[in-house]
């Protein structure tokens, strides 16, 4: 029996369902809230509230809810074959389809790919996918993986090792070996008396000064995403990647970018580690937009030409590898972002009318900076602002301004994720101009809310 009654459901939900990143007890005090529908950039709950989605779903539902043709190819896949899997010298329709698509898609140099349920499944993928190459090279020494603090990479042992989330790390014995951590490229804390150039080429120093430490014929490959997300949408300096590249290159080792955010078009470009040469991308959430789950890690001719030449059996995979529903599902996703043009209308005219709506932001009262990034933007709430950033006074921590804001935003219409003080978006690709200029409208009065409450506490 289903019920759809909305009290019974949260007790329900408080009863039985252990939610991800949560702290229950203070959840079922609050009464959870339940998502029943789907729209376009629009979500009703089940009390018949309509929000503005800022986030995609969780970064994923690029174009938009509710979409007829993916229900079409969804249902028609599950119809013909709703599931085989990839093992035992056997492929589904979609899946080799998909794979062809998106060495079309990737930079070039790539034309392999191997599938996962999720990103977190793909980043622990890169990490047996790149010990294995060294050492079939004949280097199995080189396996430690450099990646940074505050990075997200997954919630599975590898991916939470690789990521850099301190939280994570302290429960359940994380990283595991072999994973070590530089600084973030994050110019508002840590770049202080330097230009956002100088400081970008500093961060990437970090990188060469590790690799040094560990011993450079110990390190297998750097980690990092192009911009990092759930850290808090960290953008780097333009000068950070360009160094980033060159430093692996000096030392052979391999760059892995994390594009589970990035990816089909959220930058403004189908990859956009495209321009510093990657040699594996992890990918997942944009692929199918959200509707089905799926991941993987696209391949570059370097890695693919050593685990095929040489590599026999790699001893990996998993039952969904290659779903054929997923497959279909990205399918018709990849056709739809084509068709509609989503890469090249980020990159240009939505991509620069979010930025200048958003960064227009900065003129509010409680906003240090407002900054984007193609269809990912953020901006950090501050107790006094400044011109220079680095003589701006954040707010103590422990107010937890950025949850009240956050409160703001998703009781008055538009979801908006707070990182620290920091609010984010990632909003669907598929927004037109008016509909940047309602989600700006309700972010600016969510402000007004946020800065009447924080001017009611005291705490200005
Ligand atoms: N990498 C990045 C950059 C991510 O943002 C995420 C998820 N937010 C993951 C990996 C993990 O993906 P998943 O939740 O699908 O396992």
């Amino acid at each position: 029996m289903t019920t759809h009654d909305t009290h019974t459901l949260r007790e329900l939900d408080h009863a039985h369902y252990l939610h991800p990143f949560t702290d229950h007890k203070a959840l079922g005090e609050k009464g959870v809230r339940v998502m029943v529908r789907g729209e376009g950039i629009y979500l009703w709950d089940s009390e018949g509230n309509k929000v503005l989605d800022g986030m995609s779903g969780l970064w994923c539902v690029a174009i938009g809810y509710g979409r007829s043709t993916m229900t079409k190819a969804i249902s028609e896949q599950i119809d013909t074959l709703p599931f085989y899997n990839s093992f035992f010298n056997t492929t589904t329709v979609p899946a080799v389809n998909l794979a062809h698509r998106l060495s079309q898609l990737a930079p070039p140099g790539f034309k392999h790919v191997f599938f996962t349920g999720s990103g977190s499944e793909a980043n622990d993928t890169n990490v047996r996918m790149v010990r294995r190459y060294w050492d079939l090279l004949g280097y199995p020494d080189r396996h430690v993986i450099i990646s940074r603090h505050n990075a997200y990479h997954g919630s599975t042992m590898a991916g939470a090792s690789l990521g850099g989330m301190s939280g994570m790390h302290e429960q359940g014995g994380l990283p595991i070996p072999g994973i070590v951590h530089i600084g973030q490229p994050n110019y508002y804390e840590s770049g202080a008396g330097m230009t956002r150039e100088e400081f970008g080429v500093q961060a990437a120093s970090w990188l060469e000064k590790k690799i040094l430490d560990v011993g450079a014929d110990k390190v297998a490959a750097f980690i990092a995403e192009p911009v990092q997300g759930a850290g808090g949408v960290v953008i780097p300096p333009d000068t950070y990647w360009p160094e980033i590249r060159r430093i692996c290159d000096k030392y052979g080792i391999l760059l892995i970018a994390d594009e589970v955010i990035t990816g089909f078009g959220r930058l403004g470009r189908w990859f956009a580690s495209e321009p510093y040469k990657p040699d594996l991308i992890t990918f997942a959430k944009g692929v199918t937009s959200g509707y089905i789950p799926l991941g993987g890690v696209m391949v570059s001719d370097r890695v693919a030409d050593v685990l095929i030449r040489q590599g026999g059996e790699f001893n990996h995979g998993f039952t969904y590898s290659g779903h054929p529903v997923a497959c279909a599902a990205a399918l018709e996703n990849l056709r739809i972002i084509e068709s509609e043009n989503l890469v090249g209308r980020v990159a240009g005219e939505t991509g620069a009318y979010l930025k200048q709506k958003f960064t227009a932001l900065a003129d509010h009262p409680l906003v240090g900076v407002a900054e984007t990034s193609g269809f990912v933007a953020g901006l950090n709430l501050v107790k006094r602002k400044a011109e220079n950033v680095h003589q701006q006074v954040a707010f103590d921590a422990d107010l937890a301004v950025g949850m009240v804001c956050r409160a703001h935003m998703f009781n008055n219409g538009v979801i908006m994720r707070a990182v620290g003080d920091r609010m984010i978006i990632a909003p669907p690709l598929v927004m037109t101009h008016a509909q940047i200029d309602e989600m700006v409208g309700l972010i600016r009065h969510a402000l007004d809310l946020t800065l009447e409450e924080v001017k009611q506490r005291g705490w200005l």
